[in-house]
């Protein structure tokens, strides 16, 4: 380890600044305790910070996708788009570091690379890669599912003249494409927004595409300001109707309660062609066994498939766009104009199912034995999601477990929030919540309310820990994989299960037994005085001095 300064006494130690962190030390301060956010990238925003690519925009609408817990904030943000572009969202997250003061807590560039519970303390011990350390009762792991990019091992990756570019860290000053051929990697949510963009700028585009996806139109567009004031009007009502909806959003089209075996062809046809036409992940409401029934799955696989074949005009480039898997299994993308996109004289798409990138050379790439010549490459190949990001620290609970050697068989936790090992340490948005199959803002409230009323219950109790007991989080990781295995989750190779990343070990991260149980659940748990937790008295007074 790398000689540090006397660490920093403080309550609660936050990692990320993104907004999870960001509420999460809001909340800290409300109850009165000293928190800081620890954050590696050089400004606030998390995702929104490091995700500029052209065309980066959220897939859930922007009324929805934001903060509820102050209604001078949701009353006084205006959102220009229907789905917010991803400046908008950095200018948001920005706006929310300044109207609630934010910034004085928040350290940037700064990166947290170890953290050990110490026992006799009993407290996180917590150190940067440049030696500064902390000592905290509590570790809040603010550092996002989707933060730790994937940049496939391919041979000669550093030989390549040009720029190689990852979706996931893009620079943050404007890419030029004018006048070159760009490659892109990867099919998945980025790449089906950049790619119509960066065609219309680059003189020639090649997608390297290994799976296809299934991407329903966006619609986007100025948000309608009739829309707007009837949403403000009553924002409250429309959170709290959200809030029962499966996702956590889209009260305005909720899923239809039937089975699509159960209606005629043409009943179904109307059904999904309505959803196509409203736009956005309303599609899999459809019917409400689209995710539980290849069958009832593969009628709006076909749909979505038959919606390529119109759009595209050659018929062997639709044929390769067409996916395969259940819709849904990967998570659905929400475009504009990416299909369209291979209309273009510029496009063309290379297929590496079979036959994949053999090597990256110091002019471009090649595949199945053909040389393709580039002048910029970019990596849309995703993230090492969800326990990526916590793999890479040296981060140890009691008796100095390792994270690596608790996980290494899949990410253990219980109720996505705890880990039992790993005393007073929260996660965010991580494995075992629902956080992937919701609007991800409202799970983060979710969760750090969640935090915050469990620190304020310990210290009402004059408590000092709190840990998940082994037998709650077996319970609980059976109960994630016994619900992923009533879906078609399993059914294909998706982040959600880990296979994107070569040698990571297979297990359905996310909960997808939709967010009201779950909020459910969780409420359960501290009502009946944190039911599979062990709560501990201080082995020792704590004193903690404020830092400001
Ligand atoms: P992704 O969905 O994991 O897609 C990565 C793509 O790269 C896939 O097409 C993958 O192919 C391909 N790939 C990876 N390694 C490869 C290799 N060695 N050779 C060839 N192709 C390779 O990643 P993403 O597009 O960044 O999206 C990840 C998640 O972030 C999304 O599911 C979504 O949750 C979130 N996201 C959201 C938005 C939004 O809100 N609009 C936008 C972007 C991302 P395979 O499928 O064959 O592995």
């Amino acid at each position: 380890m790398v000689d540090s300064k006397p660490a920093q006494r403080l309550d609660v130690l936050i990692v990320g600044a993104g907004f999870a962190g960001l509420y999460m030390l809001h909340k800290a301060r409300s109850l009165g305790l000293t928190a800081r956010v620890i954050e590696a990238a050089s400004g606030v925003g998390g995702t929104w910070f490091h995700n500029r690519y052209p065309g980066a925009r959220v897939d859930v609408q922007s009324m929805e996708y934001s903060f509820q817990f102050s209604e001078e904030l949701q009353q006084e943000w205006h959102w220009t788009e229907r789905y917010a572009a991803q400046p908008e969202l950095l200018r948001y997250a920005n706006h929310v570091a300044d109207r609630f003061a934010l910034r004085d807590g928040i350290q940037l560039d700064t990166r947290v690379s170890a953290a050990a519970f110490d026992e006799t303390a009993q407290r996180w011990q917590v150190r940067s890669d440049s030696g500064e350390a902390w000592s905290a009762r509590f570790l809040v792991m603010a550092s996002g599912p989707l933060s730790t990019p994937n940049t496939p091992a391919f041979k000669g990756l550093e030989s390549f003249n040009g720029p190689v570019l990852h979706t996931a860290r893009w620079p943050q000053e404007p890419v030029d494409f004018s006048g070159q051929r760009v490659a892109v990697v990867g099919t998945g949510s980025s790449a089906i927004q950049a790619i119509p963009l960066i065609a219309q700028q680059a003189r020639e585009l090649t997608v390297f595409q290994r799976t296809a996806s299934y991407a329903v139109p966006a619609h986007n567009g100025p948000l309608d300001p009739v829309y707007e004031a009837k949403v403000k009007a009553d924002y409250p009502g429309f959170r709290a109707r959200n809030k029962l909806m499966r996702l956590g959003f889209g009260c305005e089209q909720p899923m239809n309660p039937v089975s699509a075996l159960s209606v005629s062809p043409e009943v179904r046809e109307a059904e999904f062609e309505a959803r196509w036409r409203i736009g956005g992940f309303g599609l899999l409401g459809a019917f409400d066994d689209l995710m539980l029934d290849e069958r009832a799955n593969a009628l709006a696989a076909e749909f979505v498939r038959g919606k390529i074949r119109q759009t595209v005009r050659d018929p062997n480039t639709a044929a390769l766009l067409s996916p395969k898997q259940t819709i849904g299994c990967k998570r659905l993308c929400v475009d504009t104009g990416y299909y369209e996109t291979y209309n273009r004289p510029n496009v063309q798409l290379v297929d590496v199912s079979e036959y994949p990138i053999d090597e990256i050379t110091p002019t471009g790439l090649t595949t199945h034995g053909r040389d393709y010549a580039f002048d910029a490459i970019v990596l849309a190949t995703g993230f090492d999601a969800m326990t990526g990001t916590l793999m890479r620290l040296d981060l140890r609970g009691r008796g100095g477990l390792p994270i690596q050697q608790k996980w290494h068989a899949g990410p253990l936790n219980y109720l996505g929030l705890m880990f039992a090992g790993f005393p007073n340490l929260f996660n965010v948005a991580g494995p075992g919540s629902t956080s992937a199959f919701t609007s991800v803002i409202q799970s983060i409230e979710h969760h750090v309310e969640w935090i915050a009323d469990c620190i304020a219950h310990l210290d009402a109790q004059g408590l000092a820990t709190i840990e998940a007991t082994q037998e709650a989080e077996a319970a609980w990781v059976a109960h994630v994989n016994m619900v992923a295995g009533h879906t078609v989750f399993l059914s294909c190779n998706s982040w959600y299960l880990g296979a994107n990343i070569p040698g990571k070990p297979r297990m359905f991260m996310p909960l997808a037994g939709g967010f009201p149980p779950y909020a459910e659940r969780c409420a359960k748990v501290a009502n009946k005085g944190y039911e599979g937790f062990a709560l501990a008295q201080a082995v020792r007074a704590l004193s903690c001095t404020s830092i400001g």
